[in-house]
């Protein structure tokens, strides 16, 4: 046999590899043919032959568990080795669920392969508690894969039932005793388990794409909740007629080339004025695929909406690029604004992110806001835009026209 870490060159009736041996890597035949063979009843019984291109060996690789058959190359045949690094680096950019389907598969396709050789497996290196260990790693796994496919069920069984609803937090002006809009986020109301905090369920709408129909619902939702809000205080003497809304909008959704006639239909069919439309991203998203998000955000600045960024400051925005976006709001993390009065690294990173906004004309929403003391540091420093529980709790709709119209009736008279 002669051969180099990557490719092996083996004799007519060479063995590759033996049943029981450890599966360290996987083989493609380059040339040459190889039979793969395993003991029935006490005969040798051929399984399948590899020939030109084809793959074999790579079942142990992926479990880690000894061969089940063994090769022998039935003419000379040069062989290239798969080795178990390359292979796991595909593997951990797999999604979770195709791993635990592959699983499965190789767990259903071994026993199957146990019980045609009656039993012949039962004892000795099946049974180490390496095997053992590796079993209940695939039943944690396939626990949480199997959760995460009722998740999604269950999250296309709610957009069909109608069991979203959006709830909205108000933004209030510093610099005016106003009230600048409010941002709409999303609550599923489940039958069981009341109501599920988005913490909960985006992520897997995001990676299942659930999230695009989800975001379609809650934009065209947010759009005519902003038409009611704004019927619900029009005419009140201090009320200016403006009330911005905003919409969290994940990657996802961002490069769905539908995306933005959503967008403008919802506008259409509620009358909203574009230029109080705000969406609300994430530094990922303009960071992971810059050239993609810069022509989705001319587009949206074509429509005349507005883009913020959200949780500025805890992503990995290069501050070269920044510039080239047309971004209209930074969003300040809450992780800043909350410890920013007794911790002088937040404090500093607030005034940096402050005068960067305002070095880019930007405006600045500071998020997280839950006493007085912070609103009061964070409008000296020159924020626009005040969002926190001192304010108010995100509101369900009528709550939320409540909140308005008392804030209003109590400017009104005041
Ligand atoms: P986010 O966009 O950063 O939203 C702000 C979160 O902070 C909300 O959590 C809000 O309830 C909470 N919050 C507001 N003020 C305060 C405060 O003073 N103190 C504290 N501790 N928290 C405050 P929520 O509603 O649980 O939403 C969590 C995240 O889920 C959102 O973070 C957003 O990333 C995502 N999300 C919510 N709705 C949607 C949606 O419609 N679409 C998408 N794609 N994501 C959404
Ligand atoms: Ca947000
Ligand atoms: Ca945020």
């Amino acid at each position: 046999m002669t051969s180099s870490s990557f490719r092996h060159v083996f004799p007519a009736n060479g063995s590759v590899f033996r049943e029981g041996d450890a599966g360290d890597c996987a083989y493609i035949v380059e040339r040459g043919r190889v039979e793969i063979r395993g003991d029935v009843d006490g005969k040798s019984v051929v399984l399948a032959t590899r020939g030109a291109g084809e793959m074999f060996g790579e079942m142990a690789l992926i479990d880690r568990k000894p061969r089940t058959a063994s090769a022998v190359a039935i003419e000379e045949c040069e062989l290239l080795v798969v080795s178990h690094e390359q292979l796991t680096a595909y593997l951990d950019q797999a999604d979770p669920i195709m791993k635990m389907l592959l699983g499965v598969i190789l767990e259903r396709f071994r026993s199957t392969l146990k019980a045609l050789r009656e039993g012949s497996f039962a004892n000795g290196d099946l049974a180490s508690a390496e095997t053992a260990d590796s079993e209940r790693e695939l039943a944690r796994q396939h626990g949480n894969a199997v959760e995460r496919i009722k998740l999604v069920q269950e999250l296309e069984e709610a957009l069909e039932k109608d069991q979203f609803e959006l709830h909205y937090q108000p933004l209030i002006s510093m610099s005016s005793p106003e009230v600048y809009g409010f941002e709409s986020l999303i609550r599923w109301r489940h039958p069981e388990r009341g109501l599920v905090s988005p913490a909960l369920f985006i992520p897997a709408a995001e990676q299942s794409g659930l999230i695009v129909p989800i975001g379609r619902w809650t934009f065209r939702q947010a759009c005519r909740a902003m038409s009611g809000f704004r019927e619900a205080v029009d005419g009140a003497d201090s009320f200016s007629g403006k009330l911005a809304i905003g919409v969290n909008i994940s990657g996802r959704e961002f490069s769905e080339p539908g995306f933005l006639n959503g967008v403008s239909d919802g506008i259409d069919e509620f009358g909203i004025d574009p230029g109080y439309v705000t969406l609300e991203i994430t530094e990922s998203l303009l960071m992971d695929k810059p050239e993609v998000a810069a022509i989705a955000l001319d587009k949206c600045k074509d429509l005349g909406v507005r883009v913020a960024i959200d949780d500025f400051g805890t992503g990995y925005s290069s501050l070269s690029y920044l510039h080239r976006f047309p971004i209209d709001i930074l969003k300040i993390d809450q992780s800043f604004v909350g410890s920013m009065l007794h911790d002088d690294g937040s404090r500093e990173i607030v005034n940096s992110i402050v005068s960067l906004a305002r070095g880019l004309r930007m405006r600045i929403v500071a998020e997280g806001i839950e006493e007085q003391d912070q609103h009061t540091a964070l409008r000296d420093l020159g924020c626009n835009y005040a969002q926190g529980y001192l304010h108010s709790r995100p509101l369900p709709g009528e709550q939320a026209t409540a909140f308005l119209q008392e804030w209003y009736g109590a400017a009104r008279g005041a």
